[in-house]
């Protein structure tokens, strides 16, 4: 912006939404989107994305996504406004949650040796957290024991699998209300050094909680992570 001030700035703020008291908006960004299925959802949104910024940028964003002259006159709700909204009045305390929960994932995991990225005591900016597990059998039994702390699914065992847009296979833990909802407690990863588990969500800090413990105790009985005396 400072280069070229004229230029349009968009941010895909996906999972970054109530992390800091600032947003790309309050820097200067013209238009901000993000999922519904994240954190703005608060758990609630079943479907769906935002669109904000600059009445200009929206407004084109509403000809272009419904119909010439049109904008946002029509186009579907689904039924579904009682949900947004809850959704994102709740979503705040659900961020904080799962921040919460990806801050006590590194500090567990990073005093056991496990690598972690954003690190222990490092300044958040989303609520993802990776932590580099360091083999494919740890990474299976790490998304094991997020997917038995499911509230559905509990009794599935995730596979790795071959996904479009990866080169290998990946593998996938949740067991959601709402299906592909990464606000939910989920974890995922690309089977390929380092071996790396990327986790986010919880609709509640004890949840997560409960689903991180449950990753190191799959990884301490398959013998991949040595507990403390
Ligand atoms: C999840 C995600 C999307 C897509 O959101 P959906 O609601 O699942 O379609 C787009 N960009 C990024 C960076 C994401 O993490």
């Amino acid at each position: 912006k400072s280069v070229k001030p004229d230029v349009k700035v968009m941010v895909d703020n996906c999972y970054g939404e109530f992390v800091e008291t600032r947003e790309p908006s309050d820097l200067g960004a013209d238009m901000v989107v993000g999922s519904l299925i994240k954190n703005p959802g608060g758990g609630l949104a079943p479907i769906g994305g935002y669109i904000c910024g600059t009445k200009e940028c929206v407004e084109r964003c509403a000809y272009r996504l419904s119909a010439p002259g049109l904008g946002q006159e029509v186009g579907a709700n689904l039924g579904l406004m009682p949900a947004f909204y809850q959704g994102l009045f709740l979503a705040p305390t659900v961020t904080a949650g799962a921040l919460k929960g990806a801050v006590f994932a590194a500090n567990l995991y990073e005093g056991l040796g496990f690598p972690c990225v954003p690190n222990a005591a490092e300044e958040r900016h989303d609520i993802i957290q990776a932590v580099t597990l360091g083999s494919r059998e740890a990474m299976l039994a790490f998304c094991r024991g997020i997917q038995a702390a499911a509230p559905v699914d509990s009794y599935v065992t995730p596979e790795p699998w071959a996904m479009p847009g990866y080169d290998s296979e990946v593998v996938m833990a949740a067991g959601a209300f709402v299906q592909g909802s990464s606000i939910e407690l989920s974890a995922d990863g690309p089977i390929r050094p380092p071996y790396a588990v990327y986790f986010q969500g919880g609709l509640t800090w004890q949840h997560a909680k409960l689903g991180i413990l449950m990753s190191l105790q799959k990884l301490a009985e398959a013998g991949l992570a040595k507990l403390p005396e």
